[in-house]
């Protein structure tokens, strides 16, 4: 239960739910949804150690730092890879949200997502960052669970339920039943993996360099995982290996869909492993409610189709499925009694739940 101080706080103060991931960090406020959104991106000023960008401007600068800038992505595979600069990240986030408020409020309430399965390590540097970036009170929760209580599946009812969230870093399946993960599998193949095999495609097949962002934009704009209605040609720019000068040359759709099946075959394995190990009855369930595809991954052209098609059950794309985590780990709070227990305990209790 809350105590009736933080009932009282609660009146006033901000909820918030942050989503930090690989690729992109967001954060929901109770009563006014994302209000923060933001690539995972800090540039750092060499000299000082200092964070002078952080989020989309720093993303800006991606590949085209000057020499005295370093351009850091802090989580890395969902984890924090980098505590220092990760803090600093929360700091500005918490105070961007806390900003945004035009009277004089308490601290906020924060409930982050971490990836299922990281270490007890991990999870509190994550506590302790949000903490230190000056949270009153923080709450942690896995990541397919907010996914899912973000995408509205069910995941309080005995009826099973499954979400499959593909971020920058990892690639999460989740099957829940009665408010818990029953079977999960967690996977270091997700976006990246795919823009790495684009940049590796245009080495091999067409003597191209190309960056990390140019393939990550072609993958967004041109891949898919099904054929499409219209395949077409489109430009890609970059330096030809042979010459080292810069070109332009057509690529189909076709070749990059052959570029990422590599990196779609791994997640539509791993989905058939997870249910593999599911029990019957609980299958027998999602052949009625579905797969839930949940992360900016899900939104690879065709991918449900494909999933559909290949493990046999009905998959669609969560409505907004890059914001499902934040908004849910901020519904958290909004039905605190209902849904608490999904959160995450550290050991040791430094948390009031
Ligand atoms: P994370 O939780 O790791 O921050 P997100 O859920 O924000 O990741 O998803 C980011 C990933 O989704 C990136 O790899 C991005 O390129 C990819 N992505 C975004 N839009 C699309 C799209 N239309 N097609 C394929 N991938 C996409
Ligand atoms: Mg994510």
């Amino acid at each position: 239960m809350l105590s009736p101080l933080d009932y009282f706080f609660g009146l006033f103060s901000l909820d918030i739910g942050i989503d930090l991931g690989t690729a992109n960090t967001l954060v929901s406020v109770r009563g006014k949804g994302i209000v923060i959104n933001e690539p995972s991106f800090v540039a750092i000023e060499k000299k000082t150690g200092r964070p002078i960008e952080v989020g989309t401007r720093a993303k800006e600068m991606w590949n085209k730092n000057p020499k005295e800038i370093l351009i850091v992505r802090p989580v890395r595979d969902g984890v924090i890879h980098d505590y220092e600069v990760t803090e600093r990240m929360l700091q500005y986030l918490i105070n961007k949200a806390h900003e945004q408020s035009w009277v004089p409020i308490p601290r906020p309430r924060v409930v982050v997502g971490i990836p299922s399965g990281v270490t007890e390590i991990e999870k509190r540097a994550v506590y302790d960052a949000a903490l230190s970036a000056g949270a009153r009170e923080v709450f942690l929760i896995e990541e397919p669970v907010a996914a899912a209580i973000g995408a509205g599946l069910p995941v309080q009812e005995t009826r099973g339920s499954m979400v499959v969230d593909i971020g920058g870093g990892t690639t999460e399946v989740a099957i829940f039943s009665l408010g818990g993960i029953v079977i999960s599998r967690s996977i270091r193949v997700a976006g990246d993996e795919m823009d790495e095999d684009i940049v590796q495609y245009m080495r091999a097949k067409h003597n191209m360099m190309i960056g990390e962002p140019t393939a990550q934009g072609i993958k967004e704009q041109y891949a898919s995982a099904y054929p499409l209605p219209q395949e077409r040609l489109f430009p890609v720019k970059g330096r030809n290996l042979m010459t080292g000068l810069p070109a332009v040359i057509d690529v189909s759709t076709v070749e990059v869909r052959d570029a990422v099946s590599g990196s779609v075959s791994i997640i539509i394995d791993t989905v058939k492993d997870a249910l593999d190990d599911t029990p019957p009855e609980l299958v027998g369930d999602l052949m009625e409610s579905g797969i839930c595809l949940a992360g900016g991954g899900g939104l690879l052209r065709g991918l449900a189709e494909r999933m559909t098609e290949e493990v046999n059950i009905r998959t669609w794309v969560a409505e907004d499925p890059l914001t499902c985590v934040a908004r849910g780990a901020g519904r958290v709070l909004e039905d605190y009694n209902n849904l608490r227990r999904l959160l995450v305990g550290l050991e040791r209790g430094s948390t009031r739940h």
